[in-house]
């Protein structure tokens, strides 16, 4: 398989499962913080969990080094494809993946109860797996204390559970210092979740970040006091070192992991094909990738890449499609380390791809819905296609490719989105701005995208 874009046929799904069935559940025996069994060629999805684990060092939790993001569930008929998420994540457990991140936020509220029904429906004992989910408590001014604590409460009832695994402060950073106190600090809310781990209801305690460096900053410098199981950050081999080329709001990868490090604290990482532009590259540099290793698609390398760094938990993929959940899967079973000449293939195409201007959108759907409709990051995600592979039209409107251009690149458009779905819906109500973790000016940028559908448009 090549790249992570495409979805499998309803029909050659259901024959998948029918031959992965009969799959015995496997126990995970004890493993160091690296496990590598020997690769076997060819790298088929296996039957006897290959996966490589790494070891938690408070609890001893043998966590996959494929984790399952649950924020991008697949939909049937505009609801949640149950049916489809739990062959899902009955595959995933049969071959190993032990660990399932989830939030009240994702999927419009339904992503934890999608889960639990899952690994319910999957018949694997409870000790077999590790939940995590998040105190999302943002979006809307005020989150008074009752209100966080009923969320929290909510989240055990939503995934069937009477205990969580790993716990998050959720998006710490996405506002400043001043939002991070009100959420978790002046309303006692860390307070109660401290104790909460000290009942034993949360196994491990953690935060996930974004943005705001002041806000990471702090809360290692009061690790003494806190004690955090794990901190849950942005890594790939682009945000290592070329982070705020991308977006001028991060902090390279590189700088989190080794502060991380440094204190003990192991990483779950989001992000690793940085919204699946690391899934699809442009010609030049997939081309590159494949001379060295043709039978491997450019995703499993971004996914190598995070597993090289030991201090790395597991890396969360938001596996929406069956081929991306096997693909990964034969990534990691077992995982096979960069060399040091593939990370600096992979360091010098980075240095590349942070010069493109594309939007910094990673698809975290946290500013959907839109009340008018609009598919934010469906727009955005068209848009960074055509910078990739070089078809957006010339700034020039006298340039002799222009007119070709720009009616491929209209047509793009409309073949990719609805119309109502289309930046031109957007009202510049500015409802979407504050939920992007990644600051995008979100209407602006909408803006900018119709001045360029209507370029050279003798109607506008
Ligand atoms: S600013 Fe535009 S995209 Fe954002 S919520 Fe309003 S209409 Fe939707
Ligand atoms: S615009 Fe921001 S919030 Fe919306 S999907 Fe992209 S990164 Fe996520």
């Amino acid at each position: 398989m090549d790249d992570n874009n495409k979805g499998l046929s309803r029909r050659e799904f259901l024959k998948r499962l029918g031959l992965t069935s009969a799959v015995a559940m496997v126990e995970l025996s004890p493993l160091s913080a690296i496990t590598n069994n020997k690769p076997e060629k060819p790298r088929e999805p296996n039957a006897n969990n290959m996966m490589t684990y790494r070891v938690h060092r408070k609890t001893g939790d043998k966590v996959s080094l494929l984790g399952y993001g649950m924020m991008r569930l697949p939909f049937k008929d505009r609801q949640v494809d149950q049916e489809l998420v739990n062959a899902e994540v009955k595959y995933a457990l049969e071959h190993g993946v032990n660990y399932f991140d989830t939030s009240p936020h994702y999927v419009n509220g339904r992503s934890e109860s999608s889960l639990g029904e899952a690994l319910k429906a999957s018949g694997f004992p409870r000790k077999s797996y590790y939940i995590a989910t998040k105190m999302s408590n943002f979006g809307e001014p005020e989150w008074p204390m009752e209100k966080s604590v009923e969320m929290y409460h909510q989240s055990f009832k939503q995934l069937q559970v009477d205990y969580i695994d790993y716990y998050l402060l959720h998006g710490i950073g996405m506002g400043s210092m001043e939002s991070f106190q009100k959420r978790f600090i002046d309303n006692g809310l860390l307070d109660f979740l401290l104790k909460e781990r000290e009942a034993g209801r949360i196994r491990n305690l953690g935060f996930s970040y974004h943005a705001d460096i002041a806000v990471f900053d702090h809360l290692l410098a009061n690790h003494d006091k806190y004690k955090w199981d794990f901190a849950q950050i942005e890594m790939n081999y682009v945000d290592w070192r070329h982070a705020k080329e991308v977006n001028t709001r991060n902090t390279n990868a590189e700088y989190l992991y080794n502060e991380c490090e440094k204190r003990g604290i192991q990483c779950v990482m989001m992000e690793p094909l940085l919204g699946g532009r690391l899934a699809k590259l442009p010609d030049v540099y997939s081309r590159k990738l494949k001379e060295r290793r043709p039978d491997d698609s450019i995703a499993s390398w971004a996914f190598r890449f995070c597993g090289t760094y030991p201090n790395v938990l597991t890396a969360l993929s938001g596996m929406t499609y069956m081929e991306h959940l096997i693909d990964n899967v034969k990534t990691y079973s077992p995982l096979d380390p960069c060399t040091t000449d593939e990370l600096a293939l992979l360091e010098d195409i980075a240095t590349n791809l942070a010069a493109y201007p594309t939007i910094p959108c990673t698809s975290c759907k946290y500013c959907m819905p839109c009340p008018f409709g609009v598919d934010i990051p469906g727009n955005f995600a068209y848009y960074n296609n055509c910078i990739n592979e070089g078809t957006l039209p010339p700034t020039e409107e006298t340039a002799p490719d222009f007119k070709e251009k720009q009616a491929a690149f209209v047509a793009g458009f409309n073949k990719a989105l609805k119309p109502s779905e289309l930046a031109t819906a957007c009202t510049g109500c500015r409802q979407c701005q504050s939920k992007c973790p990644q600051r995008i000016r979100i209407p602006n940028q909408l803006s900018r995208l119709v001045d360029l559908l209507e370029k050279g448009n003798p109607e506008t």
